[in-house]
């Protein structure tokens, strides 16, 4: 087939990035968005194009699991079966779902029109039971959403008429991050700068780049992708008067299961991270910046790609910005379907066109980064943070916060929970709080049994442990961490076996395998789990499963291992007896083995 019709946007394509290999996974896209799927030959065409042989184009395909290299329905129908949506009824939606038109994900029906797949988390647990047809969230799943949803996915792509959209809960009022959120179509520049957008960057940009930092320093603000590392600090280790470019990457590759808020500031607010990302790339001596998102986010993606072009029409990037001689350009590049991107140098392997795997720090990327260049990466919500900073000044946001970290986070409630939703609080609130207040207490006739505090990885907490504030040194006190501000509420009626054997799914889906133990261990841990919930476990398995975690932590390249770790030792440390009885009672859950598990 020919694809002479796309060489024009391919060489436009080509000619955002430093290096044509950059654009490895743009032209992927670009290919498969034309051809439904990536054939051998649109690989040769991709390799021709970015400089690279056809098997380094092959290995960068297969890492993804967003590439088709076969050709697939007219319409793809996913459906998340990960943690959260497992806990409100995500097995029953896949069972009615394959009845329905007659298949097991990965296949596609008779007449070609539509393909269903089993995905991991797509990162909108407020929807939960949820799935995503072609490009769109569709959720919450019940008999009628649902019915409604398959009979849409029978309809031809062209003439479908878009499925109504739920309301979600959020705060649309907080002090710093929520405050456009009542715009779902998304905050456009007039209305931004009417609120006195845009000012903290003229500040900012009349200021040193010093005074910038030492300013973001004083405010406390965490990395809230997870890690916690203060903002300024990773900035000041940029190497000053640096011969070689810099670079800023926005780390909007939002994965971690539980986690759902970078989805709305791009999608609601999307200004607020440019105008973030403009004083970090003067306070860092950057003139290109990137925004990372994650595959599935289409809509962010594009909601970004319009307020870059605002931004550039009405002079907040480009060129010259508003006339102080500095230039800025930000170009969105979209990942492929891998969680581990989300991890701050694969995310740059991903960058640079190749697979998505992490790399040995040091160097790390402040000095060593982006085409081994000096780099920083900071997670959306981080940087979206940063104009309220330079607006209103430190002090303000530390006094928002609590003594050990500054400013409000944006709190991710999913699970059992009346009201799931996204809340922006301070981060003095209390697990309590937020599961009380925000999301208005446990469903109807329901207990709270556990809760995860920070996204899938964080170490489980119980009942008896919620008086804890949600800034990261408190909740590290406890024992579990703040993480991405995912917090997945359990109730009484859960097998913290079965979440248990879920996490360890996707764990054992998203390691990369490149280091022995998380790629074996992670395996084994799934494997046993599996034999477990099939009901032929013992109780050696127990101490197995602890002991394989045990091996898996500290001796890896990244963190992952370890965050796969935690889940299995927290969940037996604190519900030992739950995992004796399974076993002993020879109870078992039929679960299907999930298509893309190692066997
Ligand atoms: Fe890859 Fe796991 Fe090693 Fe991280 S720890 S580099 S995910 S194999």
């Amino acid at each position: 087939m020919s694809l002479e019709h796309l060489e024009a946007k391919a060489r436009e394509t080509v000619a955002l990035y430093e290096f044509p290999k950059a654009a490895t996974l743009p032209l992927l896209w670009l290919v498969q968005e034309d051809q439904g799927y990536v054939s051998l030959e649109s690989e040769a065409w991709v390799a021709e194009h970015v400089g690279v042989r056809k098997t380094e184009v092959r290995e960068v395909v297969s890492f993804y699991t967003m590439f088709h290299t076969q050709p697939v329905g007219r319409r793809e129908l996913k459906i998340c079966t990960s943690l959260p949506c497992l806990m409100r009824g995500a097995g029953e939606v896949m069972q009615t779902v394959k009845d329905h038109y007659g298949i097991s994900p990965g296949e596609t029906t008779e007449d070609g029109l539509v393909t269903l797949t089993e995905v991991e988390c797509l990162c909108a647990c407020e929807m939960s039971p949820m799935g995503q047809l072609d490009e769109d969230f569709v959720g919450p799943f019940d008999p009628e959403t649902l019915e409604a949803t398959m009979r849409a996915a029978e309809e031809d792509p062209k003439s479908a008429q878009p499925l109504p959209e739920p309301d979600p809960y959020i705060t649309s009022d907080g002090p710093i991050l929520s405050k456009h959120f009542d715009a779902p179509g998304g905050t456009w520049i007039e209305d931004y700068i009417a609120d006195g957008g845009y000012e903290a960057a003229k500040k900012a940009l009349g200021m040193s780049r010093e005074d910038v930092i030492e300013e973001v320093l004083n405010a406390n603000l965490r990395g809230l992708g997870g890690a916690g590392f203060p903002a300024g600090r990773k900035w000041s280790f940029i190497p000053k008067n640096s011969e070689k470019p810099v670079y800023l990457v926005a780390n909007a590759d939002e994965g971690e299961p539980g986690t759902f808020k970078d989805r709305y500031l791009m999608e609601r607010d999307p200004h607020a991270l440019l105008e973030g990302m403009l004083i970090a790339a003067h306070a860092i001596g950057s003139n290109k910046g990137y925004i990372y998102v994650r595959g599935e986010y289409f809509r962010p993606a594009k909601r970004m790609q319009r307020a870059i072009e605002e931004a550039k029409a009405a002079g907040w990037l480009g060129k010259n910005i508003q006339g102080t001689g500095f230039d800025l350009d930000i170009v969105v590049h979209r990942g492929a379907g891998a969680y581990i991107c989300g991890e701050e140098t694969a995310l740059l392997s991903s960058l640079e066109g190749g697979k998505g795997q992490p790399r040995l720090k040091p160097p790390f990327p402040a000095i060593s980064g982006l085409f081994s260049c000096p780099t920083i990466v900071n997670n959306v919500e981080t940087l979206s943070c940063v104009p309220f900073i330079l607006k209103n000044g430190a002090e303000k946001f530390v006094e928002i916060g609590n003594e050990k970290q500054g400013g409000t986070r944006l709190f991710c409630v999913s699970g059992h929970v009346k009201r799931p939703g996204v809340y922006e609080a301070p981060v003095s609130i209390t697990l309590r709080e937020l599961i009380e207040g925000f999301g208005q207490g446990m469903r109807e006739g329901s207990k709270l049994k556990a809760i995860v505090p920070g996204g899938i990885s964080a170490r489980v907490l119980t009942a008896k442990e919620i008086d804890v504030e949600m800034d990261f040194d408190s909740i590290m006190k406890a024992g579990s961490m703040a993480g991405s501000g995912g917090v997945m509420v359990m109730d009484d009626s859960t097998c913290m076996v079965e979440a248990l054997a879920s996490a360890s799914r996707f764990y054992a889906h998203e390691s990369c395998g490149q280091c022995s133990p998380c790629r074996e261990g992670t395996g084994w841990v799934h494997r046993i789990l599996t034999r477990i919930m099939a009901g032929e476990g013992t109780l050696q398995d127990i101490d197995d499963l602890v002991s394989i975690a045990t091996d898996m932590e500290g001796k890896t390249i990244c963190v992952f291992a370890d965050a796969a770790a935690w889940p299995v030792q927290s969940y037996i440390a604190k519900f030992r007896s739950e995992f004796e009885e399974f076993i002993t009672s020879g109870r078992k859950i039929e679960k299907e083995e999930a298509a893309s598990c190692p066997s």
